[in-house]
């Protein structure tokens, strides 16, 4: 299928893809593949207006009617599945299974907030009083700012968007400068769901805001805004929490991950090696919760690293539209520059490299192609303990379970981890209060990959956010506790007396 053709089933107009100050380039070849035209910081007031006046009709709407709208937003998503994965896998790399993968997790949110839009409850307490009842209810917030990464460019939104719009609030995304195309058409996609359900559903209940970081820290200063929700590098949160917490809004932050696998002496081996490459090498490692560091018992470290390098050898990499291709480009030049910069710094500190480098060979010229590395470390040294956004997998070695627990703990970052193991007691002390300190802790699955109807979200420099399922929707509503007085006297809490 042409570009052309994609973009006209997804209904993105020559207006939406030509003419803009911000060219749109395609990770697998580099072609500027559209030109779309950003908004600014001067532009977010009235955005704000308009989310503020939808907010003021849309609380209204009952809840589930609200997720009437989701509903049909699911359909019309589902319809589209296949030509906004094969956006996805033009503006963001993605291969064509994890394109689809990604516009599957948007419609099983959409499903979740259905079911969820009558199952906004909160709890009845008992009263100390006679005569009173006490109990609390959640009320919609107002609207909620969505800042997303490239790497999810359009699962994201729909964490938040789906919950935000059965929660009774309108919602404004910012996306990332790199993926604004998959944007684009996800709003038409709504558009079409906003058609078909009518006029409950205000002028202004979602809203792109095309643009850069000084458009984010716009929405993120804006006190009409209560909500902020933002995905990104450590970096990033780092600079708009402050911004968030200075007029005391609400900032869900769900940042970067330095996510890790203990692999013990009992492991299945066989299905280890199958989760290591998967959560290690796929996205090409442009994972929030990408395995990045693998800490294997020193009796299972050979065996496992020999097939690793196996398997490592012979990943089909190239362009990530062709059938079989696991691995495809990463983001841009940048991206590489990056990991070969962090590659040397792991040579330096002792490191044993394996792959790694560039590839222009077999692969569509101009895209940003390397081969996922493994590397052999003597120790967890500064370059292991951050973050670096590609197939990079640091190998160290343990000799006692609370050794590797420590090594795995000793990160500045807190997102998903994991323990393969068949000992029951190994596992169970992974899993408790003082094993993994991440958000995510898995036994005998990798880091990555994670299901819809769980909260998502992790701690220390991740940012501490919870999005997706459980009970993440109540970051998008209000809580208001109630004492009712049915009786005749007015007793008082704490048998204070105050008589008058
Ligand atoms: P990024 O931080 O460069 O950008 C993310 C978004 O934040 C973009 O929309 C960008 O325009 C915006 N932004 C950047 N600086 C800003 C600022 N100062 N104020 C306001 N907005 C700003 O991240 P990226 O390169 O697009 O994505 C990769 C990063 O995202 C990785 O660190 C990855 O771990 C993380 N990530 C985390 C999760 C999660 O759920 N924890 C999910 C996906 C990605």
């Amino acid at each position: 299928m042409t570009d052309a053709s994609l973009f006209e089933s997804l209904d993105l107009t020559a207006e939406d893809n030509a003419g803009g100050d911000l060219p749109v380039r395609s990770p697998i070849d580099g072609a500027t593949i559209a030109q779309v035209r950003q908004a600014n910081a001067a532009d977010v007031p009235a955005m704000v207006a308009r989310a503020q006046a939808a907010f003021a009709a849309w609380r209204e709407v009952p809840a589930p009617r609200r997720g009437e709208l989701v509903r049909l937003l699911a359909e019309e998503l589902r319809a589209a599945k296949p030509a906004l994965a094969a956006l996805v896998t033009r503006e963001a790399g993605k291969i064509t299974a994890e394109g689809l993968g990604e516009v599957q997790e948007m419609i099983d949110i959409c499903d979740f907030a259905v079911g969820l839009s009558r199952q906004l409850h909160g709890l009845t307490i008992a009263s100390e009083r006679p005569g009173h009842r006490m109990a609390e209810t959640w009320h919609p917030m107002g609207p909620c700012a969505v800042i997303t990464a490239f790497n999810f460019p359009v699962a994201v939104w729909s964490w938040n968007a789906a919950l935000a719009l059965v929660c009774g609030d309108p919602v404004i995304w910012k996306p990332s400068e790199k993926t604004p195309l998959t944007a684009l058409a996800t709003m038409r996609i709504a558009q079409r769901a906003l058609r078909r359900f009518g006029a409950d559903a205000p002028e202004g209940l979602l809203q792109l805001a095309v643009g850069g970081a000084g458009l984010g820290q716009a929405l993120a200063a804006s006190p009409a805004v209560p909500i902020v929700s933002a995905t990104g590098s450590t970096r990033m949160g780092r600079a708009l929490a402050p911004v968030v917490a200075a007029r005391f809004g609400r900032a869900i932050l769900e940042l970067g991950g330095n996510n890790a696998m203990i692999v013990a002496p009992s492991a299945d081996l066989d299905l280890a090696v199958r989760a290591i490459v998967f959560s290690a090498v796929g996205t090409a490692g442009q994972r929030c919760t990408t395995l990045r560091r693998l800490i294997v018992h020193r009796s299972v470290r050979e065996p496992l690293l020999q097939r690793l390098r196996a398997v490592y050898a012979g990943l089909p990499l190239g362009d990530p539209r062709a059938p079989g291709t696991l691995v495809g480009p990463l983001i841009d030049a940048d991206a590489v520059a990056r990991m070969q910069a962090a590659l040397a710094r792991a040579q330096a500190d002792g490191g044993v490299v394996h792959g790694g480098q560039a590839v222009t060979q077999g692969v569509p010229a101009g895209g940003a192609y390397v081969r996922p590395a493994l590397v052999e470390m003597p120790a967890q040294t500064a370059v292991v303990r951050e973050e670096t956004f590609a197939p990079l997998l640091y190998v160290m070695a343990y000799d006692t379970l609370a050794e590797a627990i420590a090594l795995h703990n000793d990160v500045p970052q807190g997102l998903a981890s994991c323990i393969f193991t068949l000992d029951l007691r190994e596992a169970e002390t992974f899993l408790a209060a003082a094993g993994s300190d991440c958000g995510i802790a898995n036994v005998n699955i990798g880091p990555s990959g994670a299901e819809i109807g769980g909260a998502f979200g992790g701690e220390k420099e991740t940012g501490g956010g919870r999005e997706s399922g459980s009970d993440a929707w109540k970051g998008y509503m209000r809580r208001q506790t109630s004492t009712v007085n049915y009786s005749t006297r007015l007793p008082l809490a704490q048998g204070v007396r105050f008589d008058v």
